[in-house]
């Protein structure tokens, strides 16, 4: 309701969210094959056992660039396991998932970007910092436009 509201105000928090899909497109792929090569053949897939959810700068993400969020939440209360886990693995797409979802590396997976995928740590570093810091000027474009400051509060009375 808030970014319906504030319409093109939030087009700098808009254009900063398109930047951060742009981003997990590049690195889509090398998440897939990680996962692919790993996830299936996993007796104790991190899923079952993860305990994350949506988190605000998630939310933001997924309005802002107008993808269709969830239903629900990934799980409950803390003893249950993710609702989107299925035999197949995950049921989101990656742009809905919780960026946690995408930036854990479990060891297998380290042990095998070390030793398959040229330049893969060097790659899959500089993605992290990258949309690490765009979430963070995300979320900081959304704010100063959602709760005004002191000033511009005192101006409008
Ligand atoms: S959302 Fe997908 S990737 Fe994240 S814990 Fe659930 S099943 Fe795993």
């Amino acid at each position: 309701m808030t970014i319906a509201a504030a319409g093109a105000d939030l087009d700098p928090a808009r254009a900063v969210a398109s930047r951060i899909v742009h981003r997990y497109d590049l690195a889509g792929d090398l998440f897939d094959t990680l996962s692919g090569e790993s996830c299936g053949v996993c007796r104790r897939p991190c899923c079952r056992d993860a305990r994350v959810w949506l988190d605000f700068k998630d939310l933001l993400l997924i309005h802002l660039s107008g993808q269709s969020p969830p239903p629900a939440q990934l799980r409950c209360n803390r003893q249950e396991r993710c609702r989107y886990l299925t035999s197949q693995g995950c049921t989101l797409p990656r742009g809905v998932r919780p960026w946690v979802c995408t930036w854990y590396i479990c060891p297998a997976q380290r042990r095998m970007l070390l030793r398959d995928i040229p330049g893969g740590p060097v790659r899959l570093a500089r993605w992290w910092q990258e949309i690490a810091s765009l979430r963070e000027a995300m979320e900081a474009a959304f704010l100063a436009v959602a709760i005004p400051t002191k000033a511009s509060c005192r101006t409008a009375v």
